[in-house]
């Protein structure tokens, strides 16, 4: 029974490095936020013990009661919180969700089709490195080059020469509303499953500042670690009990075996902090500080991939500053605020070095940063872009460093896990 520190003091310290690293770097990665001492407790509690294979009140198991209850609270609650019918909450990760709706649904070989990872999709969605795209048919859809909008009718045109079983709409680094009722009529069209894979905005929709996918797909999954701000997993939801079904059976015994109870308490306990009047609030902030943060890099010479963001991220374009996103990302490491590089639509440098960086809300506005703070972080980061700019890929060191101490002054006044 020793505690952390002096049972294993090399982890103990790693924890500690990176409790520092959270409180005193300023965190714009759109898919991370920052959990409450609540999330953390029930993450850290004894269900990491417990064996629960199967569902509540039908499991492999006995002594089975306790975790019954939380998996109830957070099947209640999520469904609460998306007025939906039906939430299967154990999906380890959202790749886990959404291999079981495919498991679900179509069958290997059959045609899925979804945003293609350069137009700002995920590699779940039948990127040919992943499972998705090796088992299927994964056909793509991208962005029109110069609005940067999903092109609808290139996806009707495709869906009705490809005719897939199931079409899916969502994405990691795309930062405009999605039309849910365009997609749906054209899945209607070619008799397609129509999935929304909501993980980076399902906060905003539980907050009520985003459309809603309910009404539109057929199935929906998500993440519950972005801005939904839970702990780290993933969740299939629906209306349909037919569908509903067959998801259950993807996730266990489909895919996955016990479920990890210690996350699910942890979601429960996420969904009810969702499920408060404050949570409202804090979606707005989020969209609010994403636009005030875009429109200030668009300000200071970047451009911004679609003009501008609907949701918590932004992607940018750095061609215009002639600096690439690995050089942003880690001159802006280096400086104290973290982002990841990533491809801009049609971006022509590779993966690994890319033509921009993707900047997100969530976390910042969790630790109570408001407009006036992401205006600041927006000329903080806009001041390294200029030093890269200026000096080359090794940066300016005193800007940097500059800007280093003005983040550590930001966070200071606004602390987290006090
Ligand atoms: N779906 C989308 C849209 C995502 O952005 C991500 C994560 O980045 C995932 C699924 C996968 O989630 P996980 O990393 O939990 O497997």
């Amino acid at each position: 029974t020793r505690n952390l520190a002096e049972a294993d003091p090399a982890v103990f310290a790693g924890v500690e490095h990176e409790l520092d690293r959270e409180q005193t770097q300023i965190e714009l990665i759109a898919s991370e936020n920052i959990v409450s001492k609540a999330v953390l407790e029930a993450q850290g509690s004894v269900f990491t013990n417990k064996y629960a294979e199967g569902y509540p009140g039908k499991r492999y198991y006995q002594g089975c009661h306790p975790s019954d209850e939380v998996e109830q609270l957070a099947i209640d609650r999520a469904k609460q919180l998306f007025n939906c019918g039906f939430a299967n909450v154990q999906p380890h990760s959202g790749a886990q969700a959404n291999g079981a709706v495919m498991l679900a649904l179509v069958k290997p070989g059959e045609t899925i089709m979804g945003l293609s990872l350069d137009s700002g999709g995920h590699l779940t969605h039948g990127a040919r490195a992943a499972m998705s795209g090796k088992w299927f048919n994964a056909v793509q859809y991208g962005v029109t080059p110069d609005t940067h909008l999903i092109d609808y009718d290139a996806v009707e045109k495709q869906a009705i020469e490809t005719q897939p079983k199931l079409i899916i709409a969502g994405g990691s680094a795309y930062p405009r509303h999605i039309d849910f009722a365009r997609f749906r009529a054209i899945a209607d069209k070619v008799g397609a499953y129509f999935m929304v894979d909501m993980a980076h905005f399902a906060g905003l929709v539980a907050g009520g500042v985003h459309p809603t996918p309910f009404g539109h797909a057929h199935v929906v999954t998500t993440t519950t670690h972005k801005t939904l701000r839970g702990p780290r997993g993933g969740m299939v939801l629906t209306d349909d009990e037919a569908i509903a079904k067959k998801i259950n059976s993807a996730v266990f015994p489909g895919l996955q075996g016990g479920p990890l109870m210690h996350v699910i308490a942890a979601k429960a306990v996420a969904f009810g902090e969702a499920l408060r009047p404050e949570f409202k609030s804090y979606a707005a902030a989020v969209v609010e500080n994403a636009k005030v943060l875009a429109a200030t890099l668009k300000e200071r010479g970047a451009a911004i991939v679609s003009g501008g963001t609907d949701t918590h991220l932004a992607l940018v374009d750095l061609t215009p500053l002639g600096v690439t996103g690995r050089d942003a990302d880690e001159a802006l490491e280096r400086a104290g605020i973290t982002c990841n590089k990533n491809g801009i639509p049609n971006d022509p440098l590779p993966p690994v070095k890319t033509s921009g960086i993707r900047v997100g809300s969530p976390a910042g506005t969790t630790r109570g940063f408001g407009t006036a703070e992401f205006r600041e972080i927006g000329n903080m980061v806009a001041d390294v872009l200029d030093g890269l700019a200026q000096k080359g890929e090794a940066g300016d060191a005193q800007v940097e460093a500059a800007v280093r101490e003005r983040v550590r002054a930001l966070c200071a006044r606004f602390p987290i896990y006090q």
